[in-house]
């Protein structure tokens, strides 16, 4: 059997990352195994449909770069693709399990349920539609068939499963092994909703099997609903696929799942792409080989010390059997420095150009050979992509020394030593030089070359970190370090 999976999103707003790993998860499972990645929208739930999701899916998907092989904008030829759009099907197939006697019609009212639920709570017991209570409540199980058809006509029932008690289910999940669960702990769950909709459950299992789906993986918050789908596979006689349910996504301290609001507590990303005021991973300035990077790991590795892949390599070295049973807590900070290696593996060409509309400051004053030379400089010190900004500032603006410490402003050495590196740098022919030349003069002046340096740098670029001093000199040449000097040393007297 040839190797189809997919990923089934409900429109019900933006994708999250853990959605995005599912896809991801599966997309690598397709290539793997020179299989069939499927994108299906599974729209069926009218109250929670919200529009521009769809398109918010397949622009995240292209942004990460794995793109399905079917989906409702690339057709193939288990369509449509889209659940809103398969409704007869739905239907056809619930028929056959009522013909079959698998299923039946159910008309109690919701107040008629709200009535028993509430009573059975002041029994202390939970109200399950069962195979217990079936047979006292108002179904076609129940009703004569004339009583059926009338109540069919006003069109306001549901279609439940009918459960069969104390069967064994057994299902296997390829991550966790085998779960046993009783079916008397099933409620039988409704398959076709009042307004005709085919609920998640029925809809998830018919399509899966329409479309030859031969490995289901999805999140874990999943696991529980496998039974009942066990089942309607069995009521249909139909061979069911293998599943994989991937650990969740934790919040990065405490318990718990991941969610929309820890993350705007905490001030970090959850989606791929910006959703209404919620910025995105894209935005903010991760690279979306980073971002599939990090998910990769996110509940998986290859036990070995290798953090950095791209998606080529992932998808030969993501090896399914490793994948972990237990939850993976999210980690900001991992996905930055993930970032941070993909951004300082790109070329300077790429980085330009990933960057040109913030870098047009540097444009204006350097040639674009200067320009690349400073993205090469500067680029092992980057996270994010507008980091690039403010890593090549000092290139453009000359410092403001607010960050100056005591150790020079209260040193009276300062303002000599500022004006001897004047001297020394107008001397100099040649901006090569610059080094050797600082370096004799604090052995002709016995000063020690670290002190030297960091005058200079702060002199030059504000502050004691950034990339090769002298190299940064070259770039911005001899007349505007003799300026910076000047500068530091008006500072300085004031
Ligand atoms: N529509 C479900 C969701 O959005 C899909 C679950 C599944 O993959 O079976 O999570």
């Amino acid at each position: 059997m040839s190797c189809r999976v997919r990923f089934a999103p409900s429109p019900t707003g933006p994708l999250h990352i853990g959605g995005l790993r599912t896809a991801l998860y599966n997309y690598l499972f397709a290539k793997k195994n020179k299989g069939s990645f499927i994108l299906r929208i599974e729209d069926t739930d009218q109250n929670r449909y919200i529009k521009e999701s769809e398109e918010y899916i397949n622009e995240s998907l292209n942004w990460a770069g794995i793109n399905p092989d079917e989906s409702p904008i690339k057709k193939g030829e288990f369509g449509p693709y889209r659940q809103s759009e398969r409704k007869s099907i739905y239907n056809n197939y619930v028929l056959k399990l009522i013909e079959n006697n698998k299923a039946y019609y159910a008309f109690d009212s919701d107040e008629e349920l709200n009535n028993l639920r509430f009573e059975y709570e002041k029994k202390g017991k939970t109200f399950k539609y069962d195979y217990s209570n079936r047979k006292s409540l108002k179904n076609s199980l129940t009703l004569t068939k004339e009583e059926t058809e009338k109540l069919k006509k006003q069109n306001s029932f549901v279609i439940r499963l009918k459960i069969i008690p104390n069967q064994i289910i057994s299902v296997e999940d390829k991550i966790r092994g085998n779960i046993n669960v009783n079916s008397n702990l099933l409620d039988d769950k409704v398959l076709i909703k009042s307004d005709g909709m085919p609920t998640y459950h029925f809809a998830n299992v018919v399509d899966d099997h329409l479309m030859k789906i031969s490995t289901v993986i999805r999140g874990e918050e999943w696991l529980p609903s496998l039974p009942f789908h066990k089942l309607l596979y069995k009521s249909f006689k139909w061979k069911t696929p293998d599943f994989m349910h991937l650990p969740l996504i934790l919040k990065p301290s405490g318990k718990g799942k991941l969610s929309k609001r820890d993350s705007e507590k905490m001030g970090i990303p959850i989606f791929p792409l910006s959703w209404k005021e919620n910025v995105g991973f894209k935005e903010i300035g991760f690279l979306p080989n980073s971002i599939i990077n990090y998910l990769a790991l996110l509940g998986w590795n290859d036990d070995t010390e290798k953090e950095i892949y791209s998606l080529k390599e992932l998808e030969t070295a993501f090896d399914f059997k490793k994948i972990q049973k237990s939850g993976a807590k999210f980690d900001y900070d991992k996905a930055k420095w993930i970032n941070h290696n993909h951004l300082k593996n790109l070329s300077d060409k790429s980085l330009l150009s990933l960057s040109k509309k913030s870098l047009k400051y540097l444009n204006s004053s350097y040639k674009k050979t200067e320009v690349l030379k400073i993205i090469s400089l500067v680029k092992e010190r980057l996270n994010l992509i507008p980091d690039l900004k403010k890593e090549t500032l000092f290139f453009y603006n000359d410092p403001d020394y607010s960050l100056l410490n005591e150790k020079f402003s209260k040193n009276k050495d300062s303002i000599k030593v500022l004006n001897d590196f004047k001297t020394v740098f107008s001397s100099i022919n040649n901006i090569d030089d610059a080094k050797n030349q600082i370096i004799n003069y604090g052995n002709e002046n016995n000063l020690k070359l670290g002190y030297l340096m960091q005058l200079l740098r702060i002199s030059i670029v504000g502050e004691l970190s950034g990339p090769d001093l002298f190299s940064i000199i070259k770039i911005i040449g001899k007349s505007v370090t003799l300026k910076r000097i000047d500068n530091l040393m008006s500072k300085l007297k004031n």
